[in-house]
């Protein structure tokens, strides 16, 4: 697959502190085949809907983008966009840059899944968390996590269980300038008003 390739997206957070350990450069993938019960995000769950960005799009926004660690990956489900994902990350990767992913399947499933792509998406992540987001477990203790049942993975060297940044209290970002409003983070039961009462911040240009 090429830098030409396109997946749909459904936002994008260009610098957050709320979706992983630095800066990062978030990413709403549109489409997502799982349900879990009180999803987060549930107007990504079609496949239907977001914007077609290009691998090379969203390669070169990330790279002129000052002082992030890493991107993002969320949904949606990053791994049903498993190939143009891959060559992202891969790129993302090549550039110094981390690469962290929220999946609602368990390791173990994206492990036995005989699709070349989420292996090779595995292959170039470095933290993921996994696992169903489950509204009535709210994770209070670890920063950037939704639920309790969901598992934190450091497939790389890049991370450690015992960087003090996990232990800090959860984060959720609130966004107004003249595009409108835009929330991300923990998804706190209540700051779910948030997302239905305010305006979606326009998705960023993100044009090389
Ligand atoms: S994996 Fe995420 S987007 Fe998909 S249904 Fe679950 S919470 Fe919603």
């Amino acid at each position: 697959m090429s830098f030409d390739a396109t997946m749909q997206i459904a936002q994008i957070v260009p610098s957050t502190e709320a979706e992983g350990p630095g800066r990062r450069f978030a990413i709403w993938f549109q489409g997502c085949p799982l349900r879990c019960p009180g999803c987060c995000n549930p107007d990504m769950l079609s496949f239907e809907g977001g914007e077609a960005k290009s691998v090379a799009e969203l390669l070169a926004a990330i790279v002129r983008t000052p002082d992030i660690e890493g991107i993002t990956l969320l949904g949606g489900e990053p791994f049903a966009h498993a190939a143009p994902a891959s060559v992202l990350a891969k790129a993302v990767r090549a550039r110094g840059l981390s690469v962290m992913v929220f999946s609602g399947y368990p390791i173990e499933e994206l492990w036995a899944n005989p699709d070349s792509a989420v292996a090779e998406l595995l292959a170039e992540t470095d933290l993921l968390v996994d696992g169903p987001y489950q509204r009535d477990r709210p994770d209070t203790a670890r920063r950037w996590i939704g639920s309790t049942n969901q598992r934190i993975h450091f497939l790389t060297d890049r991370y450690r269980a015992d960087d003090p940044r996990w232990a800090k209290r959860n984060t959720l970002e609130i966004r107004v300038d003249r595009d409108g409003v835009s929330v991300n983070g923990f998804p706190a039961a209540s700051a779910a008003g948030l997302w239905k009462g305010w305006t979606r911040k326009p998705m960023p240009r993100v044009s090389p």
